[in-house]
């Protein structure tokens, strides 16, 4: 997949090139392909903002500038523009997204861009949650991540793509890993006990525990869905309807 970023500050996409985006860059499986809008202004000072028509406070990016990079650099595919307008960011959106072979992501500043980039890049304006950042970078560095996860060969298996907090339907029981002990605190018992189906019911149930208490909104969800159960299970299930 080709991703392809517009942006004011370049560098701040660096942690990409981490962990396992930086594999998955190095592998070829993802193709970073990042501008410098600044790189094409026709601003004899450099300047890529300027005031907004009809008044009112801070800048508004320029038409020129973005529509001149992203000609310039060759971009293409679906054009996205990180926005607290937009559609909001789901596990849901990112895999959809994730099947695309190429994908512009334009990162706005200030008080965003000037419609007409929109209008003329038919872009799709997605948000990562109801709250303000100061550019579009972090956003999109979000996004990202979270799309990458979904294309083949960024993870070790597909399997695990999925098998998470939220997109399981439940959130994820509490881990473990070594030493026994520490300071006194003691895993479960029953994950030492090498019996995986009790150690499976037991992951079971502290999910059920943990997204009753903290995402009732999930935990609804789940219980309308229909489940293959045992007996013992489905009263289990039970005890949270009647919650
Ligand atoms: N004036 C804009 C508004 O009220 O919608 C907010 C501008 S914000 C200070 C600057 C840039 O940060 C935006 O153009 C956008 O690219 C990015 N941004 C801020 N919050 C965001 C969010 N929640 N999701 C996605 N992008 C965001």
């Amino acid at each position: 997949m080709r991703i392809n970023i517009l942006t004011i500050f370049p560098e701040m996409f660096t942690p990409l090139r981490a962990s396992m985006l930086g594999r998955a860059i190095d592998n070829g499986i993802l193709e970073l392909c990042i501008t410098d809008i600044r790189d094409y202004t026709l601003d004899k000072h450099n300047r890529v903002d300027d005031t907004p028509y009809g008044g009112g406070a801070g800048m508004v990016m320029q038409v020129q500038p973005i529509l001149d990079a992203f000609r310039g650099s060759n971009f293409g595919g679906t054009v996205l523009y990180m926005s607290p307008r937009g559609e909001m960011l789901t596990g849901e959106l990112a895999r959809e997204l994730s099947g695309l072979d190429e994908i512009t992501i334009l990162c706005g500043h200030y008080e965003g861009v000037d419609q007409r980039v929109l209008d003329s890049l038919e872009a799709r304006e997605v948000s990562i949650g109801d709250y303000i950042l100061t550019g579009g970078e972090l956003p999109a560095m979000v996004l990202i991540d979270t799309m990458a996860r979904f294309i083949e060969g960024v993870l070790s298996s597909e399997e695990s793509a999925l098998d998470e907090s939220v997109y399981s339907g439940l959130l994820e029981y509490p881990q473990y890993s070594k030493p026994r002990v520490y300071e006194g605190m003691e895993v479960p018992e029953v994950l030492l006990s090498g019996n995986h189906q009790e150690i499976s019911k037991w992951r079971w149930e502290e999910s059920l525990r943990l997204t009753s208490e903290r995402r009732p909104d999930l935990m609804e969800k789940y219980l309308e869905r229909p489940h293959e159960l045992t007996r013992k299970e489905k009263a289990i299930l039970d005890k949270y309807r009647k919650q």
